[in-house]
């Protein structure tokens, strides 16, 4: 029994790695990966490199290849999705330099058809079943926000027109000791519902960027699902959230080309992912003090990130020969909270 208790303990961390195909037009590419294993072990080799120092093994709960669908990886995310109608916080988000498949994780290639659905999509639609199917017994509340952090600056992205409003983070302490962003909260009730809002939510991330300076890949966009259950016998309250987030690409800048803006806004990314990479070692590692205020983000997350939390990171990998060095710094992170 106690044996079952730690490894539930420890499998409040979890750990996916994802690599994503080449595009049409890179048959000819090379590629960094040399064998993956079924029990989520990993060889990396840089393919212009010889020499013994040219692979490395990284090991993670599971590693989805080049040919998994956007279900398949949504089956071993669903028990999670589950559990916040229990009342469990839920945290689960994708890491990785720009181009290595994050929104299509999280969101997928487009949403029109269903098949490409990412994560996001397919767990509200998952909620809304399973609040139904319970209906008889548990009367729930759905409510959705979307924030995007840019500069260490929390911007509410489905307000009107993507107000410019700088947010606060803590101002509704919900009873459970949870806070949320002081963000519009919006009542859905089906997954047209939330496809609508993302629509909305994406729409409004991409004002003020130009085509140079592609925004999205330099913001951590949140989604936040808040599930609220009354029992319909006993009028007891159960609180569960979810937290999806898009993480802002993790390649790292050159300090001697970039400057002014973009290097400002390749600091507040650094200083973010770290902060988020902190958080986590700390949980991981049950250290007493876990530091949450070090960044806009995991302030936001702090309520899906320890305790009796479940975190699910995606650790996103382009398989590209030229991305090797980009692709170990990002297994390395992962390796060090997993
Ligand atoms: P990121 O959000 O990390 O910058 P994207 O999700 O935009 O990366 O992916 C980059 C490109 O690769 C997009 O054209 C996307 O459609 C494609 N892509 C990513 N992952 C997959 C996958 N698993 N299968 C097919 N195409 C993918
Ligand atoms: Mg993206």
């Amino acid at each position: 029994r106690l044996y079952n208790e730690v490894q539930e303990l420890k499998g409040n961390i979890r750990v996916y790695c994802r690599i994503r195909p080449f595009l049409p037009g890179q048959n000819n590419r090379q590629t960094t990966i040399e064998y993956t294993g079924e029990n989520g072990e990993l060889v990396v080799a840089n393919p212009f490199k010889q020499g013994k120092d040219s692979h490395r093994l990284f090991k993670f709960n599971k590693v989805f290849g080049q040919a998994a669908t956007q279900e398949e990886v949504f089956l071993d995310t669903r028990p999670l999705i589950r559990s916040i109608l229990d009342g469990y916080n839920v945290c689960i988000f994708a890491y990785g330099q720009t181009g290595s498949g994050k929104t299509y994780t999280m969101s997928g290639p487009s949403i029109t058809s269903k098949e490409d659905w990412g994560v996001n999509y397919r767990a509200l639609n998952d909620l809304f079943l399973l609040t139904q199917s319970r209906q008889n017994t548990v009367m729930y509340e759905v409510g959705v926000q979307m924030v995007e952090i840019y500069n260490e600056q929390v911007r509410d992205i489905l307000s009107d027109g993507g107000s410019n409003r700088r947010l606060g983070i803590w101002n509704t302490a919900l009873p459970n000791g949870l806070a949320v962003p002081d963000a519009s909260m919006h009542c859905v009730r089906s997954t047209e519902d939330v496809l609508e809002l993302m629509n909305i939510g994406l729409m409004n991330r991409t004002v003020g960027a130009t085509a140079l300076n592609e925004r999205s890949s330099r913001s951590h966009c949140v989604l936040s699902v808040h599930v609220r259950g009354v029992d319909v016998e006993t009028d007891s309250v159960l609180r569960g959230s979810l937290h999806l987030v898009d993480l802002a690409g993790s390649e790292r800048v050159d300090r001697s080309e970039a400057t002014g803006e973009r290097l400002k806004e390749a600091q507040h990314i650094n200083k973010s992912l770290s902060a988020l990479g902190d958080v986590i070692f700390a949980l991981a590692h049950k250290n007493p003090h876990v530091p949450y205020r070090n960044s806009k983000l995991t302030q936001v997350l702090q309520s899906s990130l320890g305790g009796q939390a479940k975190t699910l990171m995606f650790v996103q990998v382009n398989p590209d020969g030229d991305s090797y060095a980009e692709t170990v710094s990002t297994l390395k992170f992962a390796e060090r909270v997993s």
